[in-house]
């Protein structure tokens, strides 16, 4: 059987060069000295620390919990002393961020492994499971999986589809994974089928990829049906996928679940069947680390690894060469390379030194970007209106559903960095809200002060000076200033000495 396709408008097809690191079988690299866990590094909030300075740690041992529901649970990769929980920098652009130090000992302890799940285990069991063994979405976004899991039990998940198709050039751990646990990913896929009951399970991998979907297809299971679909870039974006495979669209703002449809990265399916099957918490993934060095390949590294221990192993040279982590399209150059490997480091891509940089030149209005916009955006607008600071139009015209693809950037005969603008643009109104939230917060702290103020200088309950504040419910809040008089009342009378004790000058 063979996956559906429905059109899909834009992309472009961009150089692969992905056998500079998918032709050799993955490597172990040697244990690091030490390890960097920070404790936020996702969507959500961060981590709780339950190990401290000084503490032994063994492999798989629980280092943090999830301090709300959307947060993930971090576990040591290897035994070890935890030597400090510090700020440290974290890709993308070295935010300090709180994080846990492991000093590896070399000993590589483990914990014993959780039981298996029973075979007929309920979508509430597999979710608690995700939960404790940190399974987070490995493609990129970094969603905890419980969540996702969660919504597909709360909702009709028609689609679920788990995503193989690595269609930025460069990369291909996600390729050299499915070569090597094709079993487990299908697998994995079935528990999470089984999870959320979905109607049907596809398995969608590139085109130009036959070694992993040979691989895939040896394992055949009942209600999954794997596939291809056409190499263009970024045919993987999540609602790229679900347009090609489903015909359906995700709404503007919208989660994949509006449209009925569920999607894990295929190495998420494998650490979930590590996690519900063989009992292990998430604390590897492989990383392709490429380029201009030596070795290139696919490293399983352990989570927390510090990238430059990796570009070593994989024959790194140093000097001028700039590092980008993720791929040339959507990657980011990191300006610390102590930054550690975090669940979602997919790529070290190494470059021979800062490409030549071609100057922007003015627009000409070729519409090529609105041509190779996989989302339907008027990029060419979004350009203008981001460069003009008119944030308030760029967001009219939908800029928060720019993916960041890069797409449009490749084609601009004018080289634009068009991304740049909308990365620029977004953050400006990301600014601009958290001081909106913050003076309001502020705005109604200072009008409950006002309040109080007004309610213990009234001294009776009847009397009410205060001004109805806009929309405010006038009832309620005479009801608040009455029980708040009552209790400056009351406060009163407990702090006054009864008649005859009271003290004063004689
Ligand atoms: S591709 Fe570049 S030059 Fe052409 S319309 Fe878009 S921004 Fe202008
Ligand atoms: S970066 Fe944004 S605007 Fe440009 S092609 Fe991709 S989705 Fe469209």
């Amino acid at each position: 059987m063979t996956l559906p396709r429905h059109a899909w408008r834009g992309g472009v097809r961009v150089p692969r060069h992905k056998n500079l690191s998918n032709t050799e079988p993955s490597r172990a690299p040697p244990l690091p000295a030490r390890l960097i866990y920070p404790l936020r590094s996702h969507i959500g909030t961060a981590a709780r620390p339950v190990v401290g300075p000084g503490d032994r740690v063994l492999k798989g041992q629980c280092l943090a919990e999830p301090d709300s529901y959307v947060s993930q649970a971090l576990h040591a990769a290897t035994s070890g002393t935890v030597r400090d929980i510090l700020d440290y920098p974290v890709a993308p652009g070295d935010v300090m961020t709180a994080s846990i130090v492991i000093e590896v000992d070399g000993e590589d302890r483990g914990i014993d492994p959780w039981p298996s799940l029973p075979a007929d285990a309920d979508g509430d069991a597999i979710q608690r499971r995700l939960t404790e063994a940190g399974v987070i979405g490995m493609g990129g976004a970094g969603f905890p999986s419980h969540v996702k899991v969660r919504e597909g039990l709360t909702r009709t998940v028609r689609t679920l589809i788990i995503n193989g198709v690595e269609c930025e050039p460069y990369i291909t751990c996600d390729d050299r994974l499915m070569r090597e646990h094709a079993a487990e990913i299908v697998a994995g896929a079935r528990w999470l089928k089984r999870a959320v009951n979905a109607g049907e399970c596809f398995i969608a991998v590139e085109e130009d990829m036959p070694e992993a979907l040979a691989a895939l297809q040896a394992h055949p299971a009942e209600g999954v049906t794997i596939g291809t679909v056409p190499a263009i870039y970024p045919a993987g974006g999540e609602k790229q996928l679900i347009k090609l495979l489903t015909g359906r669209e995700v709404p503007s703002k919208g989660l994949p679940i509006q449209a009925g449809v569920l999607m894990h990265n295929v190495a998420t399916a494998r650490a979930v069947y590590a996690a519900v099957v063989e009992g292990r918490p998430l604390t590897s993934r492989y990383v392709t680390v490429t380029g201009g060095m030596t070795r290139p390949g696919n490293w399983r590294a352990l989570i927390g690894t510090p990238v430059s221990h990796l570009l070593q192993e994989g024959g790194w040279r140093g000097g001028d060469q700039r590092v980008i982590m993720g791929g040339p399209m959507m990657g980011m150059a990191l300006c610390s390379l102590e930054v550690p490997v975090t669940k979602v480091t997919n790529c070290l891509l190494v470059q021979e030194a800062a490409p030549a940089f071609l100057a922007a030149m003015p627009c000409i209005r070729c519409g090529e970007c609105l041509r190779v916009c996989p989302v339907q955006l008027n990029a060419r607008a979004l350009y203008e209106y981001s460069k003009a600071g008119d944030l308030d139009a760029a967001q009219d015209l939908n800029l928060f559903d720019c993916i960041e693809c890069g797409a449009c950037a490749y084609v601009c005969p004018s080289h634009i960095p068009l991304v740049g603008y909308f990365r620029a643009a977004k953050a400006a109104i990301a600014a601009a809200e958290r001081r909106q939230r913050a003076a309001a917060e502020n705005r109604g702290r200072y009008e409950r002060h006002q309040r109080r103020q007004a309610a213990d200088q009234a001294g009776s309950a009847t009397a009410s000076p205060l001004p109805a504040a806009a929309g405010e419910d006038r009832e309620a809040l005479r009801a608040e200033i009455a029980a708040a008089v009552e209790r400056v009342r009351a406060r009163r009378a407990a702090s006054e000495p009864p008649d005859g004790e009271r003290g004063g000058p004689a």
